[in-house]
């Protein structure tokens, strides 16, 4: 790891289509940086658990491959921030996903005093989006995600922390026509922001393909030349 990722606090965020593996780096940066992932899909998926009142008003949306509105995202990423352990920054996975969020996340990070955020894209062709969405499987009850191919042990030993049933299905949104909707919805929402931060400066562009390490390698390397 290079001398700048010594650097006190960061704020990163992983941009990229569905699929591409953000969660999975985002993983293991937390490890890497000590400060915490802050994935506002994860966050919808346990109030829906939860049976929330967001919970049940975010799931119709999510179950159709659409976007949440901005105002209730950036909501709940300003209370995320204002938490004891962002003190240093965060990863963010899934936030920002339009300008607005963009936009309301350099003022939250102005606040928070804390810097602008380097973006790493991850890219990933869209076949092999596919294909790996086909293949992810997800635990209903507690969140945790697996590899059908790759974690076949896992997946049939898998325990929820409190002791409840696993339940081990494909998440309603990664059903093949809900997967074509996100993808649209990123072409058209989200991948806008690759431009917003290019013109910043912020941006650092790298494959997502080949194994979760080597994908990480990349991440690492585009980190150290982004953070001053
Ligand atoms: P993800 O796990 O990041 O793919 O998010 C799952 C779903 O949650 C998305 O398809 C959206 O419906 C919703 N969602 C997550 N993050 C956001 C966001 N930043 N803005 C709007 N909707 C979001």
């Amino acid at each position: 790891m290079g001398s700048s990722l010594t650097v006190s606090r960061y704020s990163v965020i992983l941009l990229g289509a569905i699929g591409v593996g953000k969660g999975t780096q985002a993983k293991k940066l937390v490890e890497a940086l000590k400060i915490p992932h802050i994935s506002t899909g994860d966050i919808l998926r346990a109030e829906v658990i939860a049976a929330s009142e967001l919970g049940l008003m975010a799931k119709a949306v999510m179950d159709r491959g659409e976007l949440v509105s901005d105002d209730l995202l950036i909501d709940i990423v300003r209370a995320r921030l204002d938490k004891q352990d962002c003190a240093r920054g965060a990863i963010f996975d899934g936030f920002p996903r339009t300008i607005p969020q963009a936009d309301a996340l350099e003022s939250l990070l102005n606040e928070q005093d804390l810097p602008q955020p380097v973006v790493v894209s991850i890219d990933v062709p869209d076949d092999q989006i596919i294909a790996r969405l086909m293949s992810r499987r997800v635990c209903a009850t507690c969140g945790a995600t697996f590899n059908l191919d790759l974690d076949q042990a896992a997946i049939t030993s898998h325990k929820c922390p409190d002791g409840k049933a696993p339940n081990i299905i494909l998440r309603e949104d990664d059903k093949p026509e809900t997967v074509q909707k996100r993808l649209e919805v990123y072409r058209e929402k989200t991948a806008p922001l690759l431009d917003y931060y290019r013109k910043k400066r912020s941006l650092k562009n790298i494959s997502g393909i080949g194994a979760t390490q080597e994908v990480f390698a990349r991440v690492l390397l585009a980190l150290d030349s982004g953070l001053e």
